[in-house]
């Protein structure tokens, strides 16, 4: 107890770069984006800024700040009460960076604003119909908080125009209370994911679970399940990485061909898409995967 797990090979492999990456670096410093791919120096960034065979790239946008009024043992973002004000200009001056960057497929997210009255819900739907207005050509996926369950700030997310609602359940059922912030709780995370399909059905759905935590197998299966249960159309698996001392530790490193092992069980289970791997994040080529299994 107390050693830390040595990293496996696995996760210490170079990622290619594809074709577009180049680009939209050299452009991007103009726009005053801020993009999860660079702050979380996320090793996905050439993967998924140089596209693939279906789409161009796929870059994930933070909105709201980068100051959250939760805190989860997994996540190394910053916390406080209360965050300062939003930027009212965000919604517009975001939509038209993003239609200037070139993009195929944009992810926007944002921490928990559990200190404003909709929880940014508002900022959020504004962001997408503003982007959709200049670009109804780019796809666009919202990865919300839970909003603790007010399901008029999901509906308001979920008839913005999106393509995909996005919402993590993090891990599995029985780590809830260990893993995420005590406001989150998984019978609430599903309930957003069942709402946002319920008020738009064209909507994909889609969430994410971290391994490595101390899950078992049948905690695993059943979580699963829970999940197809409630519709959820899209599942992402990957690794836990430890972000920093004070955070969890990592209890395993659940091997490549594990990681195979899910996608075929999330296969079998009627997922649209199962985006299983180590260095798998919720967002991980989310257009190649999303334009693939669309046309496929
Ligand atoms: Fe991090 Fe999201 Fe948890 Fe905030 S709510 S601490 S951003 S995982
Ligand atoms: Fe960006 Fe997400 Fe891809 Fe990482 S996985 S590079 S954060 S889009």
């Amino acid at each position: 107890k107390g050693e830390r797990l040595r990293l496996p090979p696995w996760l210490k492999t170079e990622i290619p770069i594809g074709k577009n990456y180049n680009k939209l670096k050299n452009t991007l410093r103009e726009l005053n984006l801020h993009t999860v791919c660079e702050e979380a120096r996320c090793p996905n960034i050439g993967e998924c800024w140089g596209g693939g065979e279906y789409a161009t790239a796929t870059a994930t946008i933070m909105l709201m700040g980068d100051t959250c009024t939760r805190g989860c043992r997994f996540c190394s973002v910053k916390t406080a009460r209360k965050p300062p004000p939003l930027d009212p200009d965000e919604p517009y001056n975001t939509a038209k960076a993003i239609a200037a960057w070139g993009l195929d497929y944009v992810v926007l997210t944002s921490v928990d604003r559990d200190d404003i009255a909709d929880g940014g819900a508002e900022h959020f739907a504004k962001t997408v119909s503003n982007l959709k207005e200049r670009n109804s050509n780019i796809l666009v996926e919202c990865l919300t908080p839970d909003f603790r369950g007010d399901l008029l700030a999901v509906e308001k997310i979920a008839l913005s125009g999106l393509d995909v609602y996005a919402h993590n359940v993090e891990t599995v059922r029985q780590l809830q209370r260990h893993v995420r912030d005590p406001r989150a709780n998984i019978d609430q995370s599903l309930s957003v994911l069942r709402h946002a399909k319920a008020v738009n059905p064209s909507v994909l759905t889609k969430t994410s679970i971290m391994l490595g935590l101390g899950e078992t197998d049948e905690q695993i299966h059943a979580t699963l399940k829970e999940l197809r249960d409630s519709g959820v159309d899209c599942l992402t698996l990957g690794q836990y990485m430890q972000p920093t001392k004070r955070h969890l530790k990592v209890e395993e490193y659940v091997t490549p061909e594990k990681f195979a092992y899910w996608e075929k069980v999330g296969n079998e289970m009627g997922f649209v898409y199962t985006a299983s791997g180590p260095l798998v994040r919720s967002s991980y080529k989310a257009g190649e995967f999303f334009l693939k299994n669309l046309i496929e």
